[in-house]
């Protein structure tokens, strides 16, 4: 859409991400008209969202359950085994992940409403498979998924955000692109629009309600460093370079109350020599998420986290912070080829840090920055420590630990012997922000003196008290689609009292 096409609407959405296109179906679903502002170019829409690999959890009882949001054929159904994942169990991984912080009102919010949410995200054209590849192993003949996690969207990010923006087209729902809300239209205490820079001019849009979807701060390394502290300006940023706090920042100017974990990301191992931001072809594949079945060492060649202490679904998103620690911000993955065929598809990416060599005395030499003298103790030590008397299982936590180590490896540690051996350089990525605003069980964004800012509904990253210290995957675009989808509706609901009409005089483009 071009800025002279801007009408005058109901609600105006910020953001084209995930969060935020759910929000504009649910505020027309509720008879607003709408229109989203989008501070990325068309071809770089739809923030992270875009860069996911579309991973969905929700909860299930049954395999009826597990087909209202996954696409599946009678077929694939008999021979896979997807357990079940009740609410509780999603709810209890919440609370276990962020050490018993997250907010319980809204963390059940979300989690007893994943399934219908996602139902809802289908109903509209969205599409979900099962997550073959990356959450299931073939196990006596039958697939078997794990570790709560079962879905993703068709395309991965990219395919839903494609599909989001198709279906806000197919439903007449305006996007206004290079468009990036700059602050709120504050009056009498209420928010009654939003001005944004868009396509090189000043855009007053005065509207009856305004959700901000527009991500966390993990873009901007001057509010990453401020939050999260020193070195956090360094690494690097796994999706948008768009998500700079903006949103945050316009709600807090109008008196919202910050909540949730401000010093606190989502970041994961990611190569060391990948980009400062996203690569939209690469995705996520930057990262590397297959250290339960190997070990990580640091610059002086020793362990640093038990890498088998959980599902990897429960670690990674913790264990980006561990590699900043690290002297050089820098850590090395060490496999043998026993476990090649477990590796996910992201090893098998033209743009790798790897080495690789017939011995493990040649591959430590090949370690970059490492003390190799060190880092060949430590992997002599780590054999010794293996637990030869229980069986491997990669699809449980099958206790196959090791004895005596100071930083032990609590599953499936499996002594490093079977040549070539091959190692993955890696630094810290980070995915997004913790902290945000506050928000009620309504969506509504909530002041610093307790009550709603009238005018002002909030989804996405920049709802704050979700995650703390550590986060269960597949949780982002979830609870981004469930409050999106409340905001959205409790937007129209409130720009009904606020009809757009009686401000339109005042509406205009500079
Ligand atoms: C590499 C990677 C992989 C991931 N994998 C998964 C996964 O598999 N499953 C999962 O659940 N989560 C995953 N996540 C997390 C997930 O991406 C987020 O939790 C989720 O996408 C956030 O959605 P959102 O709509 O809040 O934000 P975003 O999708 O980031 O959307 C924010 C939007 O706001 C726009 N914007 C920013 N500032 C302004 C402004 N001032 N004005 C107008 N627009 C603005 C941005 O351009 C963007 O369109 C991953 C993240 C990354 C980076």
């Amino acid at each position: 859409m071009q800025l002279k096409d801007a009408q005058q609407v109901d609600v105006v959405v910020v953001g084209a991400g995930n969060a935020a296109m759910c929000a504009a179906f649910a505020a027309q679903d509720a008879g607003a008209s709408v229109m989203v502002l989008e501070r990325a170019p068309e071809a770089e829409c739809g923030g992270n969202s875009a860069f996911t690999g579309g991973a969905t959890r929700f909860a299930f009882k049954n395999v009826e359950e597990v087909r209202e949001v996954l696409d599946l054929t009678d077929e694939e159904v008999a021979n896979t085994d997807f357990g079940t994942y009740t609410e509780e169990e999603f709810l209890e991984d919440m609370g276990r992940v962020t050490q018993y912080r997250c907010d319980p009102d809204l963390t059940e919010l979300f989690v007893r409403n994943s399934r219908k949410t996602l139902a809802w995200m289908k109903s509209k054209g969205v599409r979900f498979d099962a997550m073959w590849a990356r959450q299931s192993q073939k196990v006596g003949g039958k697939v078997k998924f794990y570790a709560g996690l079962i879905g993703a969207t068709w395309g991965a990010g990219q395919g839903l955000v494609d599909s989001l923006h198709k279906i806000a087209k197919k439903n007449g729902i305006p996007v206004l692109y290079e468009a990036a809300a700059t602050e709120l239209i504050y009056e009498n205490g209420e928010v009654r629009g939003v001005v944004a820079e868009a396509q090189g001019k000043t855009l007053r849009r005065r509207a009856g309600a305004v959700v901000l979807a527009c991500g966390g701060f993990e873009s901007n390394a001057e509010m990453r460093a401020r939050y999260l502290g020193p070195n956090w300006d360094l690494a690097k940023v796994r999706g948008t370079r768009f998500n700079m706090g903006d949103g945050i920042r316009m709600a807090l100017a109008v008196g919202a109350m910050p909540f949730g974990h401000w010093s606190g990301a989502h970041a994961v191992g990611w190569d060391l020599n990948a980009p400062p931001f996203g690569e939209r072809e690469i995705g996520d594949l930057f990262q590397k998420h297959s250290y339960p079945f190997g070990i990580m060492v640091n610059a002086n060649g020793e362990r640093f986290v038990d890498e088998g202490a959980d599902f990897r679904n429960y670690t990674y998103a913790k264990y980006g912070v561990e590699i900043l620690k690290q002297p050089g911000m820098f850590a090395w993955q060490i496999f043998d080829s026993k476990v090649n065929h477990l590796l996910r598809d992201e090893y098998r990416i033209r743009k790798i840090t790897k080495a690789e060599a017939p011995t493990l005395e040649a591959l430590v030499t090949k370690l970059e920055g490492v003390n190799a003298e060190r880092c060949l103790k430590t992997i002599a030590e780590y054999n010794k420590a293996v637990r030869q008397d229980v069986a491997f299982n990669p699809v449980i936590l099958d206790g196959r630990g090791t004895t005596g180590l100071a930083i032990p490896k609590s599953n499936w540690a499996n002594v490093l012997d079977t040549p070539p051996f091959h190692a993955y350089a890696i630094t810290c990525g980070i995915t997004f922000t913790f902290g945000g605003v506050r928000v009620s069980p309504r969506a509504a964004v909530q002041s610093v003196a307790g009550h709603d800012v009238p005018g002002l509904f909030a989804a996405g990253e920049m709802v704050g008290g979700l995650f703390y210290f550590n986060y269960p995957s597949g949780t982002g675009l979830v609870s981004g689609a469930v409050f999106g989808r409340i905001a959205g509706t409790e937007a129209a609901r409130h720009a009904r009292t606020k009809p757009a009409t009686a401000v339109k005089k005042r509406d205009h483009a500079e």
